[in-house]
């Protein structure tokens, strides 16, 4: 009885005879691969290459969740194995940068140097891949998610362990694990794109400060220009982080920075001045200012810095 002739469902990964989890594309005419969930022999269907899937046969029990899920857990626990043996290259945590949505890949610890399948912890709970350091003990925990997330009972009983979660179907190279998900022992996404924005913002700080004779203020402060409500001359305005929550500056403080009383509020807090005449730079005008000197994604990071603070009000009321 041939597959062809039965109902069947797709699957993506087939389990060949070297114990190797191969991708539909990948994979070739002569093996006999199976299914990495419950071995039933699959069919490959080779047309276009984007469009090539193993067939399975749909009276066995087995489901496509379970062959995905089954054979991403052997796709990343062999990932692991490859790299330490010298054949594969080292795996990549990649993640989304959270500013410009650039992806950025962070390799896998030095420290890990096996993986196992389905691996209990010392909390009862069970990762499908276990990352283990050379003395056997748990370094990470991978999570393959085919339709399922992480609940949070069980996110919070691993408690301190650290954990990956992986959505089985972006999984295209085996080394390079998109991660919905980083729980602990992955430092936080490094975007060289961010960072070069960063340090040009940084530049202009000091620049501005500068033809204003003011020193470096540090790297807490961001200066933009605006022209003063009173005197119409250009004036430096220093940002600090929290600033729209009139959260405390960094000292020592530029010195156009300090406490001013507001008639308009009839309240005292840390504010700008106008370096010529001394009038208070109203932090209604704050996002304005900024925001006008920065499109996204820097004006998306900024306004999580400088104005963090999530309840509504008059300095808020611009970016929501
Ligand atoms: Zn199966
Ligand atoms: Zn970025
Ligand atoms: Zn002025």
């Amino acid at each position: 009885m041939s597959a062809q002739s039965q109902p069947s469902f797709k699957v993506p990964l087939g389990l060949a005879p070297n114990g190797a989890v191969v991708h539909a594309r990948d994979a070739d005419k002569g093996t006999p691969y199976v299914c990495p969930a419950c071995s039933t022999p699959l069919v490959l269907r080779a047309g276009e290459i984007r469009r090539r899937h193993f067939a399975h046969r749909a009276d066995t029990g087995c489901s496509p969740e379970t062959a995905l899920h089954d054979g991403t857990k052997r796709r990343l626990a062999a990932a692991v194995t490859d790299w330490r043996a010298g054949i594969g290259p080292q795996p990549v945590v990649r993640r989304q940068c959270p500013w410009c949505d650039a992806a950025v890949d962070t390799p896998l610890s030095d420290h890990v140097s096996s993986a196992q399948i389905e691996y209990r912890t010392s909390v009862g709970r069970v990762f499908d891949v276990g990352l283990l350091d050379a003395d056997a003990g748990i370094h990470m925990g991978l999570e393959v998610l085919v339709s399922h997330r992480v609940d949070e009972a069980k996110a919070i009983a691993l408690g301190d362990l650290a954990w990956i979660e992986i959505e089985a179907a972006s999984v295209i190279e085996p080394a390079v694990w998109p991660a919905l998900r980083v729980v602990g022992h992955v430092s936080s996404v490094d975007c060289p794109a961010c960072a070069e924005r960063r340090a040009g913002r940084r530049e202009q700080t000091i620049a501005i400060a500068a033809a204003y004779g003011l020193p470096d203020p540090g790297p807490d402060y961001l200066a933009v220009e605006r022209s003063c409500w009173k005197c119409g001359l250009k004036s430096p305005v220093f940002f600090w982080p929290g600033i729209g929550d009139r959260r405390e500056p960094p000292a020592p403080s530029p010195r156009t920075v300090m406490v001013r009383y507001s008639n308009t509020i009839q309240d005292s807090y840390p504010s700008n001045g106008c370096i010529h005449c001394g009038a208070l730079v109203g932090e209604w005008f704050l996002p304005e200012t900024l925001f006008e000197n920065y499109d996204e994604p820097d004006a998306i990071e900024l306004n999580e810095l400088y104005f963090p603070d999530p309840t509504p009000g008059p300095v808020r009321a611009l970016r929501n």
